[in-house]
């Protein structure tokens, strides 16, 4: 059944008013309106709302007044208005005490699991460091008795080659070439931990000029290749180390030009932007790359053909990756099989850089 509110109100009023001065007369009056509100069975709900104030008048100065006034109807009301209004918050207490063990036990669960994830990353950055020193040193170290290796295999193939037999003359060929690899392979591997020890100096400069400069070291391959490389007309200056990021440039270049198909390859540099990065792209129209693969050529040592056909180290687009993340950029594929590959690395730009350059295109 409803009830007009202004009903409840006064009765909240009085009681309010009953707590700053208790008034015979008004309580009298409360205790009127309490009656009404047992006949009209007013909804727990609003009751316990006016009831709080009563539950405040009852442990005031004068508690047994209210209920001496109120009447056996009013004050059985209050009383169980009063006792409901106790359990309920029993309850809510006993559900704020169990949520707040529960909170307290996720909370040491969560402060022991950082301190585990902490112990991990500082061992993952040890272990790393350790293992980078390690391929440092030996790569590093094994140069010079490769060196020494192939040099001898060298003159004795010079010397020898003819004058043995057949077999011979075969093994001394799969020496060379051996040699030749694994020499490929430490100086890539050399180059790879140098890439991540070298320290970062960032600087700006013209992409134009820096691809200008790697394709001025490629010209050999450029034209043994019979191929052509293009770069955008619009190039922008970009931040970072030159010399680490050409070698990406190089790179990039360098497969463009290697993994090509029957036809002349054509490999073009663009640059575009997002929002906070600069996106720089190598396009080529090469054999492509299966979608299967375009996670694994980052790794270190793959290779997706045979070295018979194509030459290589599979370094080469790992030590991209590397450099690339030590700018804080990413690097990806995208290709189609047959018709080409594009390679993407983006950098970002210098947080103060940002709004500027980009009204700026
Ligand atoms: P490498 O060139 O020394 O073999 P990379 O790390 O540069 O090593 O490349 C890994 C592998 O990814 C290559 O062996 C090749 O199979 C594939 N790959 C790289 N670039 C291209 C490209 N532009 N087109 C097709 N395949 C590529």
């Amino acid at each position: 059944m409803n009830i007009d509110p202004r009903t409840l109100a006064d009765y909240q009023a009085l009681l309010e008013r009953r707590v700053e001065a208790p008034d015979e007369e008004q309580l009298i009056q409360a205790a009127e309106t309490g009656r009404r509100l047992v006949l009209a069975s007013v909804p727990l709900e609003d009751a316990l709302r006016v009831h709080r104030t009563a539950v405040s008048c009852l442990t005031a100065s004068r508690p047994g007044l209210l209920l001496s006034v109120a009447g056996p109807a009013c004050s059985g009301l209050l009383l169980e208005l009063v006792r409901a209004y106790l359990e309920a918050m029993r309850h809510q207490l006993d559900d704020a005490v169990r949520a707040n063990t529960l909170l307290e036990e996720e909370r040491a669960c969560r402060r022991k699991a950082e301190k585990e994830l902490e112990e991990k990353v500082r061992e993952l950055d040890r272990t790393n460091h350790e293992l980078e020193q390690f391929s440092y040193s030996a790569s590093h170290d094994l140069q010079a008795p490769l060196r020494q290796i192939s040099a001898f295999v060298e003159l004795f193939r010079k010397k020898y080659s003819g004058k043995l037999d057949e077999r011979a003359d075969e093994f001394l060929h799969f020496i060379v070439e051996g040699a030749d690899r694994l020499q490929t392979l430490v100086r890539d591997l050399l180059k790879f931990s140098r890439a991540g020890r070298a320290e970062l100096v960032c600087q700006e400069f013209d992409l134009a000029e820096a691809v200008q400069e790697v394709l001025a070291g490629l010209k050999v391959d450029v034209e043994a290749a019979s191929g052509l490389v293009e770069t955008a007309p619009d190039l922008p200056r970009i931040s970072g180390s030159r010399s680490l990021l050409s070698q990406v440039l190089q790179n990039l270049i360098e497969n463009g030009l290697k993994f090509r198909r029957e036809v002349p390859p054509v490999v073009r540099v663009s640059c575009s932007r997002t929002e906070d990065s600069w996106v720089i792209s190598v396009t080529d129209n090469g054999i492509g790359i299966e979608p299967e693969y375009f996670e694994r050529v980052f790794e270190p040592f793959q290779r997706l053909h045979p070295a018979g056909r194509f030459p290589g180290s599979g370094m080469g687009l790992t030590l991209c990756r590397k450099i690339v993340e030590r700018h804080g950029g990413r690097i990806w594929v995208e290709s189609t099989l047959g018709q080409g590959s594009v390679f993407r690395f983006s950098l970002p730009l210098p947080a103060r850089a940002m709004p500027s350059q980009r009204d700026g295109r």
